[in-house]
């Protein structure tokens, strides 16, 4: 069976001749299959046999809701969405002055092990298809009635440990026959896979890369992130300056800030240090509550922010959008289908 939502549009083309219909009928599914169509059935332009074929040769995927929470603070909306195999996810709709943003998970779990987030508790299960990290789009939009303009790939995962299936995600989604949404409305996060990073800049696409960077030494980041053992501290920004010499695209890192641990006033000399050469924005986060990890958030902020605004480094804080549903960065997690805490 084809995964009919994950082919390009020249595999969806290839099928369409296989099945020996006109080229025509290609555009007709793929746009169907953008607005989230729930069966082959529903693609009422097609002809009854076309539908029937497609319907033996492909399975569509329909992610369920299976809960949706709405928060009372501030209108954020969390889905936990059950997938064809069993498995869940969660995405959130952040409603900004500018735009819904829709925040999509990469995997089921997540491989990386950083000490204080939420995805990473009990591992990675396995890695979305394209057309489940794309359903989180569209079902998110069709379900909620509000129209999506900006799209985070900072959920669940880590993107680049799933960079092929994120890759034909972004292609599909920046499609004019689909949902058309402009990589410049994009933003995808890494904890800072170094050849993912490489991958990325060849590309050239015109996206956001934020980079978890958390620490900008070894120790405190190895502590902090495993990932830091495979690419230390100087691949990773040497890394995040090829980046911007090939795309010119200003990277924006994340740090969310706990107490003693990445908050003192040298390390904020040691990001500006490492960003010399480079427009960097650093976006603080303050630390969200994870119950799992021992962490505090830091109480040097507003210091921090400072210490590296005086330097030339801009930097901002970021809003937290969800507290009241653990909606927030770090805090969500896979959940099994009984829906265990
Ligand atoms: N795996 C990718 C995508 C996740 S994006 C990445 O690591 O970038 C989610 C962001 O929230 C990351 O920057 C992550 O480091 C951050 N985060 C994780 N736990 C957090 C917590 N408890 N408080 C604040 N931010 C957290």
């Amino acid at each position: 069976m084809t995964d009919v939502k994950s082919l390009s549009r020249a595999e969806l083309s290839a099928l369409v001749a296989e099945l020996g219909e006109p080229g025509f009928r290609a555009k007709q599914i793929f746009t169907w299959l953008q607005k989230g169509v729930e069966s082959f059935d529903e693609m009422t332009n097609l002809s009854k046999p076309l539908r029937q074929k497609l319907a033996e040769r492909c399975t569509l995927t329909v992610p369920a809701a299976e809960r949706k929470q709405v928060s009372r603070l501030d209108g954020t909306i969390k889905y936990l969405w059950r997938l064809a195999d069993g498995n869940c996810i969660e995405t959130v709709i952040m409603r900004y002055q500018h735009g819904n943003t829709v925040c999509v998970s990469s995997e089921v779990g997540c491989l990386m092990g950083c000490a204080f987030c939420a995805s990473t508790v009990g591992g990675l299960v396995r890695r979305l298809t394209p057309a489940e990290i794309l359903d989180q789009v569209i079902f998110s939009q069709k379900d909620s009635g509000l129209p999506i303009s900006n799209i985070v790939l900072m959920g669940i995962g880590e993107p680049m440990d799933n960079l092929d299936a994120v890759l034909r995600f972004l292609e599909l989604v920046n499609d004019p026959d689909g949902l058309n949404i402009g990589m410049r409305h994009i933003s995808l996060s890494t904890c800072g896979i170094v050849p993912g990073i490489q991958r990325l800049g060849e590309l050239d696409l015109q996206l956001t890369l934020s980079v978890s960077l958390h620490a900008p030494d070894n120790e405190t980041r190895n502590r902090l992130m495993p990932v830091n053992r495979a690419y230390p501290v100087e691949e990773l920004f040497a890394a995040c300056h090829r980046y911007f010499q090939e795309t010119g695209r200003r990277i924006s890192f994340e740090y969310a800030m706990i107490d003693g641990v990445n908050d003192h006033d040298w390390q904020a000399d040691l990001i500006v240090k490492n960003l010399k050469g480079m427009p960097g924005h650093v976006n603080l986060i303050p630390l969200n509550d994870v119950r799992e990890s021992p962490l505090k958030p830091s109480r040097r902020v507003a210091a921090f922010q400072k210490r590296l605004e005086r330097q030339g480094v801009t930097a901002t804080v970021r809003r937290k959008l969800g507290g009241d549903i653990d909606a927030s960065c770090g805090q969500l997690r896979r959940k099994t289908l009984n829906l265990e805490e």
